[in-house]
């Protein structure tokens, strides 16, 4: 490691070269300890996030086996704890299994015209199912473009964004979802009037598994990979991420893509006009 640049990590060797001789090879691996770091980090996450759960689960079945006087609503509530915790881990498996799929380069994009505006009419019905009643749940869809993309990849992340909203946003809020022309292209927003993001995690949010209240996103069912799956979505579609929040007033999250992407509805081919 070198002392003066901390980020430098030079692996050094010493080979015989000819028959008195010896070659020193420098070579730079910063880069490959950086990825190794990367990797580290991660297993110990997914570790971290599934040891939790599955010590429920394992504390409450050795206590079922060990306890056969345990009245049924005791037994309920075990069996209804173990329910949430195996949830919980399947959500977080299928979670990374969608990021790997996104980041694996034998995965190219599977491109076919996307009807945005009946996928937000979709959404809009999950996210008042999803809201239960609480909140007041509406979209606002002021252009009729659709996109080129994936219809999957789109729903995973416009359905991760509505999620979030729903669920940082106490009882009485608001959440609306647009769907319009900007200057670069178009944009899916979501808007809520929930609690808020210090300006200091934003940069951050994307990273995997970074969260601002570990517990408050572990309650509401998080995995915290939310909006890592949005960010390589919108990247596998030349988007872009934008996020604006005010602690205490709310935030907006919006996906913009460029003009490249958007198909007028006049330009759709006979076979997917509406
Ligand atoms: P999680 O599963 O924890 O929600 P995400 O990757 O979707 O993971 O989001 C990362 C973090 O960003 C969340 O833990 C939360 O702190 C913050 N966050 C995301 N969306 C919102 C929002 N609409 N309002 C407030 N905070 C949010």
């Amino acid at each position: 490691k070198s002392t003066r640049n901390p980020e430098l990590t030079l692996s050094i060797q010493l080979v015989p070269f000819g028959a008195k001789q010896k070659l020193l090879i420098a070579r730079d691996i910063s880069r490959v300890e950086q990825l190794e770091t990367v990797r580290r980090d991660f297993v110990a996450n997914v570790s971290h996030e599934l040891r939790t759960p599955l010590t429920v689960v394992g504390g409450f079945l050795e206590t079922l086996l060990d306890h056969a006087d345990l009245s049924a609503e005791q037994r309920r509530h075990y069996l209804e704890t173990m329910l949430d915790q195996t949830r919980r881990m399947q959500r977080l498996v299928d979670d990374l299994l969608t990021l790997s799929r996104l980041e694996s380069a034998a995965n190219p994009l599977q491109e076919a015209p996307v009807d945005v505006p009946g996928l937000i009419k979709r959404l809009l019905a999950e996210a008042q199912s999803l809201s239960r009643g609480r909140h007041q749940v509406r979209a606002e869809v002021t252009t009729d473009a659709w996109l080129m993309g994936s219809e999957s990849e789109l729903e995973s992340a416009f359905g991760n964004l509505i999620s979030n909203a729903v669920r940082y946003t106490p009882t009485g809020g608001e959440v609306v979802l647009r769907w319009e022309t900007a200057a670069e292209g178009v944009c899916f927003s979501v808007r809520d009037s929930g609690i808020g993001i210090e300006p200091q995690h934003i940069p951050r949010l994307t990273e995997r598994f970074y969260r601002v209240d570990r517990s408050r996103s572990r309650e509401t069912g998080g995995t915290g990979l939310g909006l890592s799956i949005v960010k390589h979505v919108l990247t596998r579609h030349q988007g872009r991420l934008e996020i604006q929040s005010e602690v205490g007033k709310g935030s907006t999250f919006s996906a913009c893509f460029p003009a490249s992407r958007v198909i007028a509805r006049k330009n759709l081919p006979a076979a997917v006009t509406p």
